[in-house]
């Protein structure tokens, strides 16, 4: 089959960028730094490389001297290669059935691939276009983001408006995202053989109907229905040693994701209450936060419908939705700089062995993500 232009394009970067090795902890975006780089400078951007650490480069392209602003952000770290690929191997590009295969192909170079020929698209069509363009290929977002997006935002990184191309799927964009809890719940008991239950105090069982009053009572009524009830997860459980003995130490992780109209202190004051009427002389829990984000959301903003009618002007379904997972969304947005997250792929296989990205549904975006510039820069 011949392939267009833009095609050749799209399958020549993504398939560059693959063959980088950029898995995360280590990273290393500074081995494709220097060809994300070039490329952002022949369409005469202004580029910055910033990095926190000498080995994990941010890149940063600008362009348009208007006063109205977005960024379209990207990541070049990917997840470890895992097992089980088939294809090809996870740094050899491979196109076969209308896809690029490939560790990173759909998390995120491909996605990058798609949003620099949308800018390049966009700048040939409007060269003297009313406004700012950044285009940022950021590290470390598949860990902790400290390398990379809250490192640009604690350097102050600022734009009116942001799209991440990174996660959902083609015909969904993400608006808002749940706040997230972890903890870790200590239990602990009184060691005893198992014959002289009377004696012992039985941290398992313990922890055990601990858990079950939290996922019965941890419910909040008021909260914003745009999105789903808090969830608990209890992810992790572990406790005890032998049969014939009562167990004197248990302990459980659970990953809470709340909604919108509740913060995380709520969250938290609720879990002590609940702990601690469940507590007494036979039954001791000791509770840690591990991690916690609030719950955002992108209120109607232009940023939103330029991307919807976008979508209508190129007959792409389209639908605004509000996730459990956490993105980068959060830290752009809880910085000041609105944003929402769409991927050019219906089908998403992020860290899966045999990793792909559609190259029909990359050019379908490209056309989106144009006419979204279009929309975004006109709207006054
Ligand atoms: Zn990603």
């Amino acid at each position: 089959m011949k392939r267009s232009l833009l095609q050749q394009g799209l399958i020549d970067i993504t398939s560059k960028l693959i063959a980088f090795n950029t898995v995360t902890p280590f990273g290393n975006e500074t081995t494709c730094a220097p060809y994300i780089s070039k490329l952002l400078k022949e369409l005469n951007m202004k580029v910055k490389v910033l990095a926190k650490k000498k080995n994990r480069a941010n890149v940063i392209g600008e362009i348009g001297s208007g006063k109205k602003s977005l960024v379209i952000a990207c990541h070049m770290d990917t997840v470890e290669f895992g097992k089980g690929w088939k294809i090809t191997d996870p740094l050899k590009p491979a196109i076969k059935n209308g896809r690029i295969y490939g560790r990173g192909a759909v998390d995120d170079k491909g996605p990058f691939a798609v949003a620099y020929c949308a800018v390049k698209k966009f700048i040939q069509k409007h060269p003297a276009f009313d406004g700012k363009i950044y285009l940022v290929a950021m590290a470390d977002e598949e860990d902790d983001n400290i390398y990379g997006a809250k490192f640009l935002l604690q350097k102050g990184f600022k734009a009116d408006a942001g799209l991440m191309i990174d996660g959902g799927y083609l015909n969904s964009f993400d608006y808002g995202e749940k706040g997230c809890i972890q903890i870790k719940i200590e239990s602990f008991g009184k060691q005893e053989h198992s014959g002289l239950q009377e004696h012992g105090q039985n941290a398992v069982e313990n922890l055990i109907d601990l858990i079950s009053i939290l996922k019965n009572d941890l419910k909040f009524e008021k909260f914003d229905k745009r999105f789903t009830p808090l969830h608990l997860n209890t992810s992790l459980i572990t406790g005890g040693e032998m049969a014939n003995s009562i167990p004197a130490y248990a302990f459980g992780q659970m990953d809470i994701r709340f909604p919108l109209g509740i913060s995380s202190k709520e969250v938290i004051g609720k879990i002590e209450m609940l702990v601690k009427s469940t507590s007494g002389t036979n039954k001791k829990f000791k509770i840690s936060i591990l991690y916690a984000t609030e719950p955002h959301v992108v209120e109607s903003h232009e940023l939103i419908t330029s991307f919807k009618k976008a979508a209508k002007m190129i007959n792409l379904p389209m639908k605004a939705i509000t996730i459990g997972g956490n993105s980068v969304a959060k830290e752009f947005t809880q910085a000041g700089i609105p944003s929402i997250v769409h991927v050019p792929a219906s089908v998403y296989t992020a860290h899966e062995p045999d990793e792909y990205i559609s190259i029909k549904e990359m050019g379908t975006s490209v056309k989106l993500y144009v006419a979204f510039f279009e929309k975004y820069f006109t709207t006054k």
